[in-house]
């Protein structure tokens, strides 16, 4: 299992560094929040332990980046603020779990173990319909084994579309869903990002999955 750590304060990243180690974990640090990004765009760990106060980036910078980049890796974030508000934001940039400082290493590693444990494909929210697959927390989309490259309103409409399979879907209910921050978007606005997201899914496959429903809205129909 291979662990990064991104830590500025060398005694605390020292700590962790020796004790994972002595678990048997293959460990790698970084000092700064760009070196940590640079370390952890590679994909290449299993978990990454990050502080949230660094120098030139901080953690929730670095764990947007990572979440924006489709890195899925598991992230532990450290932290001696115990604010709710800092924790909440963590988890919604995608944080796996939240660890305060000052804290043992006990709760470290059995932190780090629970994380690790729970399989890549467990808490993979899945969804499909006919050749179509989504990977709602990798936020990847394949049809017939391709990737498929959507914006994050396409994403949006596809996710709700495929969690509403089987029942129509109007705008109004999209436009709260996926345009959340701007509820009264108009509908040609909605029309246009679901002719770009056929383009992208359903044109050249068979069956269609989007239906457009008349004067209702949309529907995504599992063959
Ligand atoms: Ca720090």
């Amino acid at each position: 299992m291979r662990l990064l750590v991104v830590e500025d304060e060398t005694k605390v990243a020292r700590f962790i560094e020796r004790g994972l180690r002595e678990e048997g974990f293959h460990v790698e640090t970084a000092a700064d929040g760009e070196t940590g990004l640079t370390k952890a765009r590679s994909g290449q760990f299993d978990l990454i332990i990050l502080d949230v106060m660094l120098p030139e980036r901080d953690g929730f910078s670095v764990l947007r980046e990572l979440r924006a980049a489709h890195v899925c890796t598991r992230v532990l974030m450290l932290t001696a603020r115990d604010g709710v508000g800092d924790r909440v934001q963590g988890l919604d940039l995608g944080a796996d779990d939240y660890l305060v400082k000052p804290f043992a290493f006990a709760e470290l590693l059995a932190r780090v173990r629970a994380l690790l444990r729970r399989s890549s494909t467990e808490d993979a929210v899945l969804l499909h319909a006919a050749d179509l697959q989504m990977d709602v927390r990798a936020r990847r989309v394949t049809r017939g084994g391709r990737l498929v490259t959507l914006s994050a309103k396409e994403f949006g409409v596809l996710a709700h579309l495929l969690s509403r399979a089987g029942n129509v879907v109007t705008r109004t209910e999209l436009a709260e869903t996926v345009w959340e921050e701007l509820p009264n978007t108009p509908s040609n606005v909605i029309e246009v990002t679901v002719y770009h997201l056929r383009e992208k899914i359903d044109r050249g496959f068979s069956p269609a999955l989007i239906q457009t429903v008349r004067g209702a809205g949309y529907l995504l129909q599992k063959p």
